[in-house]
């Protein structure tokens, strides 16, 4: 993990007030597959929250709408800051006055796999991260199957996010 990954989670909030986790990072054994959550958060915008494991932090987007329910709908994701891994098991109030007040449950969690393959061989997560364009496998208690989040061209934080057909192929947004 990068020295200031979690940074900007940091700096967003005062857990002397929030009961989020602080960031402290614990270390833990490696596993085999690195999970994933979806978390429903009532703040002051409905929206779901994807996070995505790698390199000892959660990869974080905002899903105004929650995950595609059809390989037809294209649902905005929004990249927001790195969150702790112990973020991944989070659930309860953010005080009002506090970044990102409301109410935080699981919606879905469980396991992925990063299946983006160029040429045969398997493209390192970090590397989809910078080139914007991410294949995975979910295996969740309500999601399971084959998503891509695509970033905009020129964008730096605006992703879509689809349910791919099949395994593997997608065709460049
Ligand atoms: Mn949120």
């Amino acid at each position: 993990m990068k020295k200031d990954a979690l940074k900007k989670y940091k700096t967003k909030r005062d857990f002397t007030k929030t009961s989020e986790p602080n960031g402290t990072v614990k270390k833990t054994k490696p596993k085999k597959e690195p999970m994933f959550v979806i978390q429903r958060h009532d703040a002051r915008n409905l929206h779901y929250d994807l996070r995505l494991e790698d390199g000892g932090v959660l990869k974080s987007w905002a899903l105004p709408k929650g995950p595609p329910k059809t390989t037809k709908e294209r649902h905005l994701a929004i990249e927001t800051e790195d969150h702790p891994i112990a973020y991944g098991s989070f659930e309860g109030t953010i005080p009002k006055g506090e970044y990102g007040a409301g109410t935080v449950e699981i919606w879905d969690s469980g396991t992925f796999e990063n299946i983006k393959y160029h040429d045969d061989k398997l493209v390192p997560f970090s590397t989809c991260m910078k080139e914007g364009t991410i294949e995975v496998h979910l295996d969740g208690k309500r999601l399971k199957g084959n998503y891509a989040l695509i970033r905009f061209k020129g964008e730096l934080k605006q992703w879509i996010m689809i349910k791919m057909k099949k395994k593997r192929a997608i065709k460049e947004a």
